[in-house]
Parts: structure tokens; sequence; C-alpha cells
């Protein structure tokens, strides 16, 4: 019988893998897909990570604390080899991070400024912006730009690799190609029906705990177990551009302005659909490949296992597209449409919980006794890439049993991602009815 057995190799999984054979647990990761992480809300090269919250934020405080244990992790990995080639800067680019407002989003901007974080970012107004940052804004807007070390971007697939190296130096198992169809406990065990995607054969796996990460699938996986989490979580999908200067114009381009889009990057916008852009990679010539979105832009899914492989819809192309070149002239870059080429473009998915918190908790069975032998992380939406290791040190303590940590924003966080009964039912439950 395994001790633990964690069930999805995304961000979340193999950052609690991690944390779990950090503390020299027996556990086991099971990924049904090939150590070739193709189809996952973790796909990819950059996510936003930013550290700018109001007092007390259990967002920034999941962002710092991941920044730590990514330290921790280059340490150990580097003691580990006599090259000691790991750094920081494999899985964070240290940029300004621009975030857009309306003006009467000025409540949430003035909840940023408090002593400790007071130097980490400056604002700007229509008046002031192009002289502080370069950027033209409109009358009614505000852009807030935050230096931080290790805020701009993190790259998930440098760090679930060097999570997967320490996982196994530590004495842990990542299981590829294993995709669980049933969970369900039987006489205090858990038993977990597995498929393996070479050999097509099941076979079942014991365990005394499990932790639950499978992302987007999470609802199918509990399936048995609580399947009332179908009204907790719920896949959506979210579609990505990568967009680039057409190489003819990219020349054209002086290196002022080449040093203000990059500046620029990357942006997330608090209005309407919310377009966000990032600098994913830069090509021989200096010219970034930018990914851009709308974090808003979010359509329920019909077929989960289709929807990484669905074609991209014209409108919402159409519509990053003209963001992604408004962006551009509002650093006073004129781009002609046809000097915007798309490289690449896919559907990825957001999960999310109806509160849009995520979930980092113990959860009831089927029927409704809670059980301290599982633990769920999921329902990241968009704040998942950035706090990962955050999500994993609590899903590592709740799942051993450790008490955690004393400090209050750490007490915070785990009340907040707590709990999914309490969330489903806000007010009080209809009597007789326990999930
Ligand atoms: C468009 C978009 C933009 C985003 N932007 C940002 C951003 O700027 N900043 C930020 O911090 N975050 C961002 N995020 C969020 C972040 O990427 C996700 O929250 C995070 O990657 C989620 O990781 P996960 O491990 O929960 O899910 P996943 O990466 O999906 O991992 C789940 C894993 O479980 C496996 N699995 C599923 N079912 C089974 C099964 N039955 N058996 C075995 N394995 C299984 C899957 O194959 C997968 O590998 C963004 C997300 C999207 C979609």
């Amino acid at each position: 019988m395994e001790n633990i057995i964690v069930i999805g190799g995304g961000l979340m999984g193999t950052s609690v893998t991690w944390k779990l054979a950090e503390q020299g647990e027996k556990v086991v990761l099971l990924e049904q897909q090939s150590e070739s992480y193709d189809n996952g809300s973790s796909y990819g090269a950059a996510r936003i990570s930013r550290s700018l919250g109001p007092k007390k934020d259990i967002f920034s405080f999941v962002h710092n604390r991941t920044v730590k244990e990514v330290g921790k992790l280059i340490e150990f990995l580097n003691t580990e080899t006599t090259t000691k080639n790991h750094a920081m800067e494999d899985v964070y680019s240290t940029s300004p991070v621009s975030y857009l407002y309306k003006k009467d989003q000025y409540d949430a901007i003035r909840k940023l400024r408090y002593k400790k974080q007071r130097y980490d970012y400056r604002r700007a107004s229509g008046n002031s912006a192009f002289r502080k940052f370069g950027v033209t804004l409109k009358e009614d807007e505000i852009l807030v730009r935050e230096y931080k070390t290790h805020s701009g971007t993190i790259n998930p697939s440098a760090l679930l690799e060097k999570l997967r190296l320490g996982i196994n130096k530590k004495g842990g198992q990542v299981k590829f190609n294993t995709k669980v169809v049933k969970l369900v406990k039987k006489e205090g065990v858990f038993e977990i029906e597995v498929l393996n995607g070479k050999t097509n054969k099941k076979t079942t796996i014991k365990a005394k705990k499990v932790v639950v990460a499978a992302g987007p699938y999470t609802v199918s996986v509990l399936k048995d177990f609580a399947p009332y989490f179908n009204r907790i979580i719920t896949p959506k999908r979210v579609l990505l551009a990568y967009y680039k200067i057409a190489d003819e114009r990219f020349q054209q381009l002086s290196e002022l302005e080449i040093k203000s889009i990059f500046a620029a990057q990357p942006m997330f916008s608090q209005i309407g659909k919310e377009y966000f852009s990032m600098v994913e990679r830069v090509e021989d010539n200096g010219s970034p490949i930018i990914k851009a979105g709308g974090h808003q832009i979010r359509r329920n899914i019909l077929d989960l296992d289709k929807v990484w492989d669905l074609a991209p819809r014209k409108k919402e192309l159409k519509w990053i597209k003209k963001k992604f070149r408004k962006y551009m002239e509002m650093l006073e870059i004129f781009l002609k449409k046809k000097e915007i080429e798309l490289v690449d473009a896919y559907n990825c998915v957001y999960s999310e919980t109806r509160t849009k918190v995520p979930l980092v908790t113990h959860i009831k069975n089927q029927f409704g006794a809670l059980d301290r032998d599982i633990v769920v992380i999921g329902g990241m939406s968009g704040v998942g890439a950035k706090g990962c290791l955050g999500y994993g040190v609590i899903g590592a303590n709740l799942i051993t049993g450790n008490a955690g940590e004393s400090s209050k924003i750490y007490k915070r966080a785990v009340r907040k991602f707590g709990s999914p009964g309490n969330r489903l039912w806000t007010k009080r439950p209809r009597r007789g009815r326990l999930f």
C-alpha cells in the first residue's frame, strides 16, 4: 500500500509532491500525460507572476511564498550537482508588471498603498503616465507599475522540470501515462483504479492518503468519492494567442521603441474583459513573441478532452489582436493590421470555483462526512501558477496533519482556501441535506 498518492502532475500536483518528498514523505505522483506536458492549464513558458495586492492579501502571500520555495528548490538542486547550473532566472524573468485601471476603481488602487509595499510600485494617471512610463492613457485611466525582483513572468515548463528532478532526488516517484479512472474509499483505504496509457491495462493502487490536483479534471476524478464537486469546480475555456511584429516592421523600430515594448510587458488590464499580454520568448533577432488573451473571455466546455485541439474562434482572435494593436498605440508605436503576425493560438482551461477563490482543503465524502485523508488543490483560475508552491506548502501540511505555520497570513490563507462545503452553502443548508 502507498502512503500518499497525488493525482495530477500540473503545477499544483507537482508542487505538493515536491513539498511532501522534501519532508521525507513516501509519495507517488500519477499523471495521465507522458513526460512531455502538452494538455493542461500549466502548459507553456510564461505566466504573469506578481506580488502586488492589498494588505493581508492571500494571493500576494502565495506568490511571495512560491518565490521563496523556488529559491530553496534551486539551492537543493545545486547541492546535488557539481555543475550548480540551476538558477532563479531559469524560472523567473523579472520585469515591471503594468496594471491598467479605470479611475472609478480608485478604491482598489488605494488599498495597494501600505507601508511594506510602498516602494514596490508607482502609479500615474492620464497627465503623467507618458512622462513616467512612456504610456499614453485616456483621461479616466490609471496605470500602476510594479517593480519587484521575481515579479514579471514565471515559466511553468522550467519549474515543472526542476520540481520533477527534486522529487526524484528526494526519493519520490512520478508515474507518467497513468490515468486515474476511479477513486473510491473502502474500509478506510483509498482504492485508485488506473489505466496505463501505453499498455491500456487497468490496475488498482491502494493508498492511505490522496491529494487530488487534476486541474479541470478534478470533477471527473472525484465523481465517485465526492460527486457533488460538479457544483464546486467548473472548467472554462480561455483562448491564448501568440503575436509578433512582422520582421520587416520590427527592423524599422528604434532601440528606444523596442525597449519600451519590453518595459510595458507583462500587462494586466483590470478593465472589461481584462486583456493581458506578456513576452513568452524572444526570437534570435530580438523580436518578442507576445502571448495575449482576455482573462474574462471564458466559455463553457462541452468536451474537456477535445478542447485542447479545438480550433481558435475567429471572433476571439480578432478581439485579442485589436487589443494588442491598441496597447502598442498606447506606447506610441503604430502598427498596421498586416504588421501583426499570428504565431500560434490554442485553447487553455481555467478551472474556477463559484467564488473564484481557489481550494486547498480537506473535503467531505459522498455521505457528507469530512475526510482528513484527502486534500483537493483546484479551482486555481488565473491565479494558480504564480502561487503554486504556496498552495503546495498548505496542501502538504494538510495531508500530513502538520499544524502548519503560526503566522497570521498563513492561517488566513488556509481559512480562505478551505472548506468547499461552506462556499457551496453560503447560507444555512436546507434541513436534512448534508451536501
Ligand atoms: C489562459 C490562462 C492564463 C493564465 N494566466 C496566469 C497568469 O498570468 N498567472 C498565474 O499565476 N496563473 C495563470 N493561469 C493559471 C495557471 O496557469 C493555472 O492555475 C495552473 O497552471 C493550474 O495548474 P493545475 O496543476 O491546477 O492544473 P493542470 O496544469 O491542468 O494540471 C492538472 C494535471 O492533472 C492531470 N490529470 C487530469 N486528470 C487526470 C487523471 N484522471 N489521472 C491522472 N492525471 C490527471 C492533467 O493531465 C494535468 O497534467 C492562467 C491559466 C490560463 C488557462
